[in-house]
């Protein structure tokens, strides 16, 4: 074998947790490959994930705005019409743009690229990983270190199966051509609630269908309840306990079954309950290694899998399917390779939903302490009483802070209102820091920032709060 193929990391899959790993191992000075089987690099989240849906949020909440509430602010617009077309290929050009930009980043750094599916092979003295293209040509290397990389899947429900067309998943649901009429949406986690607010920004009827007791289970209770008025305010129509037991489609229009109800008829579906680890055609058996019981690769504290020298990193292992998680576990593996050291702050990672409002969390939720037993206080603040919000004219939602009772460490941070994705990361940093909430409010914050509404709820934690 060519020295050309030998190389000190292969990298498996180049979204977010194989790219970033990638660049950071060969800014260590390993020699790098990564391989990826789409010929576009940038994984899920620059494909068909983050990147596509944040565009489209971003484009269909300046319709609703200029259709709906230019007005209140004095701005008199008429005849406001959608361009979809248009709408898409701006989406589509930004997606293009990024994923290029990958690209240029590996010839920068000198991480080779190899694009076809790779498979891990059992190699004498090294790891060995496969890579067939296309054209079924298959290229072997070796490797001092792998990580795997390789993602997750849209999961499916039994009794459903996806047509590509009608019956979709996100992938399906960013590039639609036309505006559903009646769009069911099964399942009120991030992805539902994100594409639903898009489509019905863009005039669907939405019926969102949740087998849980509300939207976005598993944050904060008081989150959750905000969130499910906001969103019935905004027009989606949720049901909650609902069981989705198969979908049909029919000639011009799908039929949606459900437990112990009668069916509904809708123009579209959008299926939208998780995603699942992708291993398939990587070959782990053959190297000794198993998946957990769903499906996840197991790794170590140090991302290492139960086979010295094989990392995995991002959607493939456990924990929150977040590119930035991704991309922190990417570049800990790289450093764990290169120097021994490495390091993940898992209790400081942020959420955000992009909704409008936005939704954002980082540590523990209220029900987590309360369960776990841990003595804590906390602080709210509503942003009707902040004054960048009225100039906004987005005063739905507050911040809580739940900080411990004896030692005033912030152990977890909840918002809901504008903009608060961008806010978050003042209370990850802070959390980072292991500040206290004292901290947090001692902070100088500029005049008039929806940050005000940190320091508040900050305040607030030791009841002064002085603008509410
Ligand atoms: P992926 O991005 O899935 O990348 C894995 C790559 O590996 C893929 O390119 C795949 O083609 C490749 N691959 C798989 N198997 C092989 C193989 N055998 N050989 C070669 N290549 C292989 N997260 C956020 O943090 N913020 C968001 O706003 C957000 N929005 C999202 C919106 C949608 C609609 C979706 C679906 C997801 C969103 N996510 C978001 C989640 C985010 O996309 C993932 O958490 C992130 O992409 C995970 O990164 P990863 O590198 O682990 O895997
Ligand atoms: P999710 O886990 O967020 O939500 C799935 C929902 O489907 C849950 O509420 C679940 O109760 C419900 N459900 C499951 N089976 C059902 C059934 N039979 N009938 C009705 N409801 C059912 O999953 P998702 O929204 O598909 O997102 C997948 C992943 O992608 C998430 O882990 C998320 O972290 C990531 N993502 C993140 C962002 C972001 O960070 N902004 C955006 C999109 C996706």
């Amino acid at each position: 074998m060519s020295d050309q193929h030998h190389f000190d990391v292969v990298v498996i899959g180049a979204g977010p947790g194989g790219y970033v790993a990638a660049i950071r191992a060969a800014q260590l000075g390993l020699k790098t490959a990564c391989v990826e089987k789409e010929t576009r690099l940038g994984g899920t989240c620059l494909r068909v994930g983050c990147i596509p849906s944040k565009a489209l949020l971003e484009s269909s909440e300046r319709y609703i705005q200029a259709k709906d509430h230019l007005a209140e602010h004095g701005v008199d617009v008429k005849g406001v019409k959608l361009d979809l077309a248009k709408m898409m290929a701006r989406k589509d050009g930004i997606v293009s743009n990024l994923t290029e930009g990958i690209g240029f980043l590996f010839q920068k750094n000198k991480v080779t690229r190899f694009e076809g599916v790779g498979s891990l092979t059992p190699a004498e003295g090294a790891h060995g990983v496969d890579v067939t293209a296309q054209d079924g040509s298959v290229v072997s290397l070796r490797a001092r270190n792998v990580i795997i990389a390789t993602g997750s899947e849209v999961a499916t429900l039994p009794g459903i199966d996806l047509d590509g067309d009608r019956i979709g998943g996100s992938t399906e649901a960013l590039a639609w051509s036309s505006v559903p009429k009646h769009l069911v949406v099964i399942g009120a986690g991030v992805i539902g609630l994100e594409l639903g607010s898009v489509w019905a920004r863009l005039g669907s009827q939405v019926t969102v269908l949740e087998y849980a007791d509300g939207p976005l289970l598993g944050m904060d209770e008081e989150l959750r309840k905000r969130a499910k008025r906001i969103f019935k305010k905004q027009g989606l129509k949720m049901r909650f306990g609902v069981r989705v037991t198969g979908v049909k489609a029919l000639k011009s229009s799908c039929k949606v079954e459900v437990e112990g109800g009668e069916p509904i008829k809708c123009d579209r579906v959008l299926l939208a309950v998780g995603r699942r680890a992708h291993t398939a055609g990587l070959g782990l058996e053959s190297v000794g290694l198993a998946t957990d019981k769903r499906g996840r690769v197991e790794v170590n504290a140090h991302l290492e899998t139960a086979v010295s020298g094989i990392y995995a990193v991002g959607d493939v292992i456990a924990g929150p399917m977040l590119a930035h998680k991704a991309e922190e576990e990417g570049v800990a593996a790289a450093e764990y390779i290169a120097t021994g050291y490495g390091h993940v702050d898992y209790n400081a990672i942020p959420g955000v939903v992009y909704t409008e409002p936005e939704i954002a969390a980082v540590g523990q939720t209220e029900e987590q302490l309360k369960a776990a037993g841990v003595p804590y206080r906390k602080g709210n603040f509503p942003f009707a009483a902040n004054g960048r919000a009225k100039a906004l004219a987005a005063t739905d939602g507050f911040i809580k802070i739940l900080a411990h009772a004896e030692t005033d460490r912030v152990l977890g941070v909840h918002m809901i209102g504008p903009r608060v994705g961008e806010l978050i990361i003042e209370a990850a940093m802070a959390m980072s820091f292991s500040a206290s909430s004292e901290d947090m409010a001692r902070v100088c914050h500029a005049h008039p920032t929806l940050h005000e509404a940190v320091k508040e709820a900050a305040l607030a934690v030791d009841g002064r709060a002085l603008h509410s």
